[in-house]
């Protein structure tokens, strides 16, 4: 089975991009967490560069991913003036552009997002100009910009939960595809209503009392919240 690292950008002392109070290190995590327990759920051989809002400096970071995976992505928001917005997925110059493009468009489909672009960087030297893939070895490592944290409709957008998990779903159907394994479908309308209905049944002077309803509740079947 072929093998998978998930990186949250960034995290501890490097926020990475940040706009209306969100840090894009938050966003990575976030993302990533998910995507690493989806895959995992569905048998996928998948790690995690960190778990935590942890500091990585960009050797440590590479060496966690070097040679040792068939694939990485890298989660990243991205931010440049507040009036560019879309997806961007960056591949190595080495690299065949084929997974990168999938997931754009993948992306694309399942936000509704423009994709700005999909592209290689490299330097003077030829060498790729990202460490992610300058320093990565042999793990096919793509970096993906969800959206800009500082443009109001990407961030707008991704503000709602149940359009960042969408997003996070699109990356993990494409991932899946190149992991050999297969994707099953998550019902979102489980995990992340679109609303809550409150029922409420009594209030009570006493605690006992109160305690006495919830043990009926309980007994009936009902989750239950004393307040
Ligand atoms: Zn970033």
């Amino acid at each position: 089975m072929k093998s998978i690292m998930i990186d949250p950008g960034h995290g501890g002392s490097d926020s990475g991009a940040t706009a209306w109070g969100i840090a894009e290190k938050e966003w990575n995590l976030k993302m990533s967490l998910y995507q690493f327990k989806r895959l995992k759920e569905m048998g996928a051989s998948v790690s995690l560069t960190r778990s935590q809002d942890q500091t990585l400096e960009p050797n440590r970071r590479a060496a966690l991913i070097r040679n040792r995976y068939d694939y990485c992505i890298s989660n990243h928001f991205n931010a440049y003036n507040g009036s560019v917005r879309g997806i961007e997925t960056i591949h190595s110059h080495y690299a065949k552009p084929a997974l990168a493009q999938a997931l754009a468009r993948g992306l694309q489909e399942a936000t509704g997002l423009p994709i700005r672009r999909v592209f290689d960087r490299k330097m003077q030297s030829g060498e790729d100009y990202y460490f992610m893939h300058r320093k990565t070895g042999t793990t096919q490592v793509v970096i993906i910009e969800y959206g800009f944290l500082d443009h109001s409709e990407d961030v707008g957008f991704y503000s709602q939960e149940e359009n960042f998990y969408s997003a996070a779903e699109a990356v993990i159907k494409v991932l899946c595809l190149y992991l050999g394994i297969r994707y099953t479908e998550k019902d979102n309308t489980k995990s992340y209503p679109k609303k809550l209905y409150r029922v409420q049944v009594g209030a009570y002077g006493t605690k006992t009392a109160a305690l006495k309803i919830a043990e009926e509740l309980k007994e009936k079947g009902y989750e239950t919240v004393i307040k």
